[in-house]
């Protein structure tokens, strides 16, 4: 093994439609990285395998996606307070041979957040107020994170399965009692909107090949941030929807932001260095939509 050589990848089952390839792999030109990101096929079953697999074969770490960012949680030696509190982790770093896991979704989502709208804050200001958060899962989980940590007075959590969104209101409660976390009915979604700073999408209703989100904006205040984590298409159904409000002003987020920003956080634990998420990155990512 060549010790100035660094190598990492992403674990996922399945894993070939993922952009991380082509983000890290960017910068790793960019920034004349000794080293590669490579794909990692790996089916649930094999998960600890391949975990233990990591270590032998000289891995800095990988990234993981769908099914593992959950199950991985149990087999690891360390997991930062952070992706424990969220419940997931995105981001393996193998550290004197410990395997640690971190959640950089959540970084990702504030920096989205920051670059469309410099000096957000969920605390205190005009970006300040009540959000309504559309879904319970494993984005959601993230982004519940980030707007308790920073301090939001109150999160309306609306999903399908109402069960979901009771249980994320309960644990993250217990996390950030000082929001005000409500679980509602799906049914309830269209009014949850009222005198709400910031709306997120975090279903995946409105990506490619599913159906869109079926939601009236009129009780959104037209100053709310509108946010979408949905990267692909661009602008989602919802995002257009509040992009043409009449009276809207609404800045609005697509997921894209999120994706790239994650991965920057994850190529500095790594390669050690922090890149920038450019505009020849992005139309570098745009490209495979
Ligand atoms: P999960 O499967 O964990 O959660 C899906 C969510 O969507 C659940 O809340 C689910 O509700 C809801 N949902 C699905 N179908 C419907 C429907 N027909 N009607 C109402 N609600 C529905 O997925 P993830 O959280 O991992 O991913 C969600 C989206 O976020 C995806 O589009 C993904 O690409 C995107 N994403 C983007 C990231 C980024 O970096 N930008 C990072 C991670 C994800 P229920 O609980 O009732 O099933």
């Amino acid at each position: 093994m060549d010790p100035t050589y660094t190598l990492a990848g992403i674990m996922g089952w399945p894993v070939r439609y993922s952009r991380s390839p082509v983000i890290h792999g960017h910068w790793i030109r960019e920034h004349g990285v000794k080293g590669d990101y490579v794909m990692l096929p790996v089916q649930a079953t094999n998960l600890p395998d391949a975990l233990r697999g990591l270590k032998a074969m000289g891995f800095a770490g990988c990234n993981l996606t769908i099914p593992h960012k959950v199950a991985a949680l149990a087999l690891l030696d360390r997991v930062d307070p952070l992706a424990a509190r969220i419940g997931a982790v995105n981001t393996l770093v193998v550290k004197d041979g410990a395997l640690v896991g971190y959640n950089t979704d959540a970084e990702g989502y504030i920096q989205s957040l920051r670059e469309a709208c410099p000096g957000w804050r969920a605390d205190a200001g005009p970006t300040s107020g009540p959000m309504a958060v559309l879904g319970a899962g494993g984005a959601a989980r993230a982004v519940l994170a980030v707007l308790g940590e920073q301090g939001a007075p109150e999160i309306r959590i609306c999903n399908r399965s109402l069960d979901k969104a009771q249980a994320l209101a309960a644990e993250f409660g217990a996390h950030y009692p000082g929001t005000r976390w409500l679980a509602l009915p799906w049914d309830q979604r269209h009014a949850a909107l009222e005198g709400c700073a910031q709306l997120v999408n975090t279903t995946s209703l409105g990506m490619t090949g599913q159906e869109a989100l079926d939601l009236r904006l009129d009780a959104l205040p037209p100053t709310a941030l509108v946010c979408d984590v949905i990267y692909t298409p661009l602008e989602t159904p919802l995002l257009a929807a509040a992009r043409l409000r009449p009276a809207g002003q609404h800045v609005t987020v697509n997921g894209l932001g999120m994706l790239l920003h994650q991965a920057r956080a994850a190529f500095q634990h790594w390669f050690g260095l922090l890149p920038e998420v450019t505009p020849a990155l992005r139309r570098a990512v745009e490209a495979t939509f």
